[in-house]
């Protein structure tokens, strides 16, 4: 198939200073939790998502110097770290794309752990977070290193073979931005006070790295145009704008965005694609340079309209470049119906926030293509001719059954109900979730395509069917169900008077429940159910206390960067939030709650109780095959397995990643080998 002409101006050639792009496509930089320690994994990725098309791919923030040390990115202090990213570059290049890294200084954000070096910033100031570490104001010779240090990383940056070499002023994380912003810079030389002044190292940092590596490198900016602060920070109608027209021509290309974090990478939950345009769409107008943005792009009708309307140059991605690596090929292919589009959920931001090789709730290969081999298109052909039945449609039976398929595999898919997708099918129904119904629908478009995928729906198994099924392995993807008695993380017994008020789960409010108010909602759950929960019912009308042991609501949304969002609106829909607090017992109309820290207790009324505290197996039909060995030999079945949340309930992209191993692994030899490659550190001489 070749692509909709209407989609060429996507596929244009542009120039980036030296050099030219062979598409509209930009992975912008994004973090992977795999960064130093996992150089190979990552470089392979990039690789990937440049066979995929992306015409520039580029590096997750890459610190030059330990004073500026974020220890789970990559870095480039000296010649010895060129080797690492010399792959990541060559990787990228060895399928016709630009590679580019995006050197950086994080200022008063890092705490240099690892380096022990006093952090920098333009004025003295604690470090982010709450560690107990202070940065100290930089003096004339630590601003002068600082561009020693920069001109040496591009200089290295062009050595490993990189194509673009960012300049980074970008969330907040780095020093220029430090520089830029009047709340963290209140010098009084020629480095503080005018716009002028404070763009001065922005200024210095641009012509430095012209100076050194212009002649074969572009050089990128990427700044924040707007830090959604108001007058406390840049904005797009006042000093972000002046900062763009300031320095318009100084950069081959401009990466523009809004800052922090949280803000660059909203979820799903919080805003639509395309959020940031009200933002970045003035940046064109003031420059002839490129322009690449961001906005979870998914829709190539937007993409394109974008890029017609002269908003963009670029279309920029992070997430939907991790969600479909092959995003762009897809396009070129007129393969639009293929593409599996980011959900916006934020798992794959969790991970690098956890420190751990990134996960993606859509795409389960990724951060496995060079430790398992697991490429995000390319499966093996079936190790033998066989028969697998799969019960249960959630995202586990789902990606089962489409890599099985995929590979060849006979497979019949049974679900009990008439609706396909198990618990995203329910979960996509409550507030701010539809998104995910992504992970579905893009299942399900695949597996239609599959004339060696059989669909039953409507067909609850038993253990009897299973054995008349005539398969040769049964997968058994029957999820989980939401605990009612209160047992979970903080309570390992029912908890006290369950009989004496109605008591729900999330499964019953998805099923249309309305629990008699007031409603305590006890969350010790800690992801995204419990708020969702609370202010589902509070959009219905009800009296919500949501009570957590935790110190906030949804604590692990931390690592999603939404949990401030999160509690504000539970907050500004009138939802009472309880934190540090302990359901202990019910009794007639009230709920007992107790203090964590002093377990003084208090009543506080209630009509009824949600408990959200954890999920159970719904392995029923499993342990019922496993008490049959004679039966299942018998019935000619070599194996049945649990995957998925029958397996242990968890994260959807687990879930996901459960099916899809299943699926990859299903003619391997059971044995006790680790499973995935490793990066061994090299033992130094001593
Ligand atoms: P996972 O996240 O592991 O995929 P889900 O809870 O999302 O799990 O999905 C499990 C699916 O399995 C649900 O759609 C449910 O209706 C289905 N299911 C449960 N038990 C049976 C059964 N005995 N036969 C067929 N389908 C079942
Ligand atoms: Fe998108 Fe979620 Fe995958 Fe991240 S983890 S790329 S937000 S689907």
């Amino acid at each position: 198939m070749s692509r909709d002409p209407r989609f060429d101006p996507l596929f244009e050639p542009i120039r980036i200073g030296p050099k030219v792009a062979r598409n509209r496509f930009f992975q912008v930089p994004h973090c992977t939790g795999m960064g130093r320690w996992w150089p190979t994994a990552s470089a392979v990725m990039r690789g990937v998502k440049a066979e995929g098309g992306w015409a520039v791919v580029s590096t997750e923030q890459c610190d030059i110097h330990p004073t500026g040390n974020v220890m789970r990115q990559i870095r480039l202090w000296d010649e010895q770290d060129i080797p690492a990213l010399a792959r990541t570059a060559e990787l990228i290049q060895a399928h016709g794309s630009l590679a580019a890294i995006e050197l950086v200084h994080n200022g008063y954000k890092m705490a240099n752990l690892e380096s022990r070096e006093i952090p920098m910033a333009p004025s003295a100031r604690p470090v982010y977070g709450i560690l107990p570490v202070a940065a100290r104001a930089m003096d004339r010779s630590d601003i002068k290193a600082v561009r020693r240090w920069h001109r040496q990383a591009a200089l290295n940056a062009r050595k490993a073979g990189f194509d673009i070499v960012y300049v980074y002023a970008g969330h907040d994380l780095a020093l220029p931005m430090h520089f830029l912003a009047r709340r963290h810079n209140q010098r009084t030389d020629e480095y503080g006070g005018s716009l002028a002044n404070r763009a001065r190292l922005l200024r210095e940092l641009l012509e430095d790295t012209h100076d050194a590596v212009g002649d074969r490198c572009a050089v990128a900016l990427r700044l924040a145009v707007d830090e959604l602060l108001g007058p406390d920070g840049i904005t797009s109608e006042g000093e972000g704008r002046e900062i763009v027209a300031m320095v318009a021509e100084m950069p081959d290309l401009w990466d523009v965005n809004v800052s922090a974090g949280e803000n660059d990478s909203l979820t799903a939950r919080f805003g639509d694609e395309g959020f940031q345009e009200p933002y970045t769409s003035f940046v064109k107008s003031l420059t002839s340079k490129p322009v690449v943005g961001v906005g979870r792009y998914t829709s190539p009708d937007r993409m394109l309209a974008l890029v017609k309307k002269g908003v963009l140059d670029f279309i920029g991605a992070a997430r939907p470049s991790i969600a479909d690596p092959f995003l762009p090929r897809k396009i070129e292919e007129g393969r639009i119906e293929d593409i599996r589009e980011c959900i916006g959920c934020n798992i794959c931001v969790a991970g690098n926030n956890l420190s751990s090789p990134m996960r993606c709730t859509q795409n389960p290969t990724m951060s496995e293509e060079w430790r398992r081999d697991w490429h995000p298109e390319r499966v093996p052909p079936r190790g033998r001719d066989e028969k697998v039945l799969v019960v249960g449609a959630g995202p586990a039976g789902l990606e089962a059954a489409r890599t099985l398929g995929q590979r060849g595999y006979r497979v019949m898919l049974a679900e009990a109900g008439r609706d396909l997708g198990g618990r995203v099918a329910r979960e996509c129904r409550l507030p701010g979730l539809a998104a995910w119904r992504r992970v579905t629908d893009w299942r399900l478009g695949q597996l239609a395509k599959l004339a060696n995928v059989e669909l039953f729906r409507e067909s609850r198994m038993t253990a009897e069917d299973v054995l008349q099924a005539e398969c040769d392995v049964a997968a058994i993807a029957t999820g989980a169900r939401w605990r009612a008695d209160g047992v979970g993380r903080r309570h390992s017994f029912a908890i006290d008077g369950l009989g004496l008020m109605p008591v729900l789960t999330p499964d019953d409010i998805m099923d249309g429940a309305l629990p008699p108010g007031p409603v305590l909602v006890y969350d010790d759950d800690h992801y995204y159910m419990g708020g969702v929960v609370a202010e589902a019912l509070r959009r219905a009308g009800l009296a919500i206390t949501l009570v957590t042991p935790e110190s906030m609501a949804s604590a692990f949304t931390q690592f999603t960067l939404e949990q401030a969002r999160i509690q504000g609106r539970l907050i500004e829909l009138g939802v009472a939030v309880l934190t540090a607090t302990d359901l202990v017992a019910l009794h007639k109309g009230e709920a007992e709650i107790a203090c964590v820290y002093t377990s003084r207790t208090r009543r506080i009324e209630a009509g009824s109780v949600v408990m959200v505290t954890t999920q159970t197996p719904e392995d029923s039909l499993y342990m019922a095959l496993m008490e049959k060995p004679d039966a299942l030999a018998a019935a000619g079945i070599r194996r049945v397995a649990r995957i998925g949340d029958a397996l242990a309930p968890g994260l959807i992209a687990a879930a996901v990643w459960s099916g899809h191993r299943f699926g990859r692994e299903i003619d391997r030899q059971e044995s006790d080998a680790v499973g995935f490659r490793r990066e061994n550190v090299e033992l130094a001489a001593l």
